[in-house]
């Protein structure tokens, strides 16, 4: 079977290789996926991403959940026994998987969407961070499939009007973590 030329690009990624290079080394332990405390939600736990990045499954790891899902909290690192740096590594597939595969964009605008959030209003807004999301994933789709959960949380007194209380509490935490991420 031959590879498509999407896959031979990220194949052919200088970059993918020196994410390989970072987790060249993982013996499998599972240490990184039972510290992670976001595991239970990515679809493939960070040992399994591991070695699915090593193995050659490029498309499974740059469409998975599990690199949007990482929160940063360097926990895996700082746990792994052969000093990986997971958490980076997390990061560069993150930024590849934006620059390769233009059908995770969605998440990546999650992603996206959230951080400038938490940076402007130092804490979720819910209304105001569905309409950032809205509004960087430039799909008109997307706020009809939010509709029945919209109706909902209005319906709980979860949806709450943006105010300003906590505004710029947080930017000098994400304005340093960014950097990290290979972001400004
Ligand atoms: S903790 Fe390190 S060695 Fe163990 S599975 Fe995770 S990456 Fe591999
Ligand atoms: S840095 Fe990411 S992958 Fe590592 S433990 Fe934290 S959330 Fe999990």
């Amino acid at each position: 079977m031959h590879a498509s030329t999407e896959t031979l690009s990220i194949r052919e990624a200088p970059a993918l290789a020196k994410v390989r290079e970072m987790v060249m080394g993982c013996m499998q332990c599972g240490t990184c996926s039972a510290s992670c405390p976001n595991a239970f939600a990515m679809d493939y736990t960070p040992r399994q991403l591991w070695r699915l990045l090593l193995l050659g499954q490029e498309q499974e790891v740059l469409g998975s959940k599990t690199i949007y899902l990482c929160s940063s909290c360097y926990t895996c690192t700082v746990r792994c026994p052969r000093g990986l740096p997971l958490t980076e590594a997390m990061h560069a597939l993150k930024r590849l998987a934006w620059e390769r595969l233009p059908q995770t964009r969605s998440r990546a605008a999650f992603y996206q969407a959230f951080v400038e959030h938490i940076r402007i209003y130092g804490r979720v807004q819910e209304s105001a961070l569905m309409a950032r999301y809205f509004a960087k994933s430039r799909d008109p789709r997307l706020p009809l499939s939010f509709t029945a959960a919209g109706l909902r949380l209005l319906r709980k007194g979860k949806l709450h009007v943006p105010d300003a209380s906590h505004k710029g509490m947080l930017k000098r935490v994400v304005d340093a973590a960014m950097p990290k991420e290979g972001r400004t």
